[in-house]
């Protein structure tokens, strides 16, 4: 992350009284949303210049040319984060996600794992940054390592200590934001990885390896856990247990298909063996140590058959060839058979709970989708806000679930001129609602207006790029 917009107080404060001749935009008379206190200020205009925000007041004035987007009556919030995403999947699959992101108010993407080179996903991001190309913020963070041959195609591959050394040192050369552990790692080889990313200082996020403990990977120093799963299943008193048959059956050599197949039947052993006890002292462990979650709930519905139909504008609004390849038998399916779908009610419903105890244990949580091209009827842009609403109905209040889309991703990524909240130097990464979004989240699903790296998108502009989506998904 190289190019940042910074200016101290002094001097936004200068810029801000002689800028009003060459400002970009006025935002006038709008609510802005405190996202982490929940407080409002009604009222409010807002100059964007550049890339950021160069004043805040009740009484801005500006020359008369500048554009004004009036506000009245609207709730200005940051811009949203979607902290798990695959934008690399297939060449054009930017083309698509870039505006998906745009349209629901999403301006900032983490990318967990792509098929592009690393050259050719920072050409992107600079353009993006540059305004060569119109699309939300990229961090980059999809260097996955992975036990050979590697879960996808791509990966770097580490079956030994050194190997995973090795990877560390290419992965800090060519530029990625962290280091990505993968589900197929041995833990001497995970554990050598967690040291060197942090001899590097990389943050390490990814999977917990299916053959460790999420205790070691505490102990380990993992920054940023993907997908919840692992949570639930250390809640269990037979967490070693399930570890030790799927170490057993891999040193065994046993296929890809046993192996998705031990996984499954956890479930229901989870389920069985789930201790409340057990999770409240994980869960205080996990808070303690600042383990950042990016929970993916929203994929379980992938698994359960909960589809959308092919007329829904979500559905539309993807390119064909994407449809017609989620309509295919997929391998991950293959696992879910009767028995692990006669438990998956009762799966998610515990999964939720964890999840709602993991939140008020204080344990961060970055709002995710996993939403890709690759990932069957997971959507840019439409699955984070899917998600969110997940996060409510589980317990949290819509400023939570704000909060884990807005301020804790930037605040985790170090991006050092935006920090979740709407302030006089911060980035111009806003979005302009109908409603409040503290009285509920309904209002995300329409934007007034987003604003991208400074760029207005008013709500004629946000319908055009749905007309476009819909004109090139036909
Ligand atoms: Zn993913």
């Amino acid at each position: 992350m190289k190019r940042f917009w910074i200016i101290s107080l002094s001097t936004c404060l200068t810029v801000a009284a002689a800028s009003v001749a060459q400002a970009d935009a006025l935002l006038t008379d709008v609510t802005i949303v405190d996202v982490e206190t929940g407080s409002l200020s009604p009222g409010q205009s807002v100059l964007i210049e550049g890339t950021g925000i160069a004043a805040i007041g009740t009484d801005l004035s500006a020359a008369e040319d500048i554009p004004r987007i009036d506000g009245t009556g609207g709730y200005l919030i940051p811009g949203l984060w979607d902290s798990h995403v695959h934008i690399f999947s297939s060449p054009t699959e930017p083309d698509t996600a870039l505006s998906l992101y745009l349209i629901n108010g999403i301006t900032g993407v983490r990318d967990m794992g792509a098929l592009w080179p690393i050259a050719d996903q920072q050409a992107l991001q600079a353009q993006i940054e540059n305004r060569e190309v119109l699309g939300p913020r990229l961090v980059l963070s999809g260097a996955w390592v992975d036990a050979s041959p590697g879960s996808w195609p791509g990966m770097f591959l580490a079956d030994t200590p050194d190997d995973a050394r090795a990877a560390v040192e290419q992965i800090g050369s060519e530029g990625w934001a962290a280091v990505k552990s993968y589900s197929m790692l041995d833990e001497m080889t995970y554990l050598a990885l967690a040291e060197a990313a942090t001899g590097a200082g990389l943050p390490l996020v990814g999977h917990i390896p299916e053959r460790v403990s999420l205790g070691t990977a505490l102990e380990a120093g993992q920054d940023g856990m993907e997908h919840f799963g692992r949570v639930p299943m250390a809640c269990s008193s037979a967490e070693e247990d399930m570890l030790n048959t799927l170490r057993g059956a891999m040193a065994g050599g046993a296929d890809q298909a046993t192996v998705f197949g031990i996984m499954a039947a956890r479930n229901q052993i989870i389920l069985e063996t789930w201790d409340e006890m057990l999770c409240k002292s994980l869960l205080a462990q996990m808070a303690d140590v600042g383990l950042h979650v990016s929970p993916t709930l929203v994929v379980a519905d992938f698994y359960i058959g909960n589809w959308p139909s092919a007329d829904v504008p979500r559905m539309q609004m993807i390119p064909a060839a994407v449809r017609d390849a989620w309509g295919q038998p997929d391998f991950r399916l293959e696992a879910v058979t009767e028995d692990v779908l006669d438990v998956a009610q009762d799966s998610i419903a515990l999964d939720r709970r964890t999840f709602a105890m993991a939140h008020a244990a204080g344990v961060p949580i970055l709002a995710s989708s996993d939403a890709s091209f690759a990932n069957p009827y997971l959507f840019h842009g439409f699955s984070l806000l899917d998600e969110l609403d997940i996060y409510v109905a589980t317990g949290l209040t819509p400023r939570e679930a704000l909060y884990t889309a807005t301020v804790a991703p930037p605040r985790f990524f170090g991006l050092r001129d935006q920090d979740g909240t709407v302030a006089v130097g911060q980035r111009a990464d806003l979005v302009l609602l109908d409603a409040n979004p503290l009285d509920g989240l309904e209002t995300l699903r329409r934007p007034r207006a987003v604003i991208t790296g400074g760029r207005v998108l008013d709500r004629a502009t946000l319908d055009a790029m749905e007309s476009d989506l819909i004109a090139a998904g036909r």
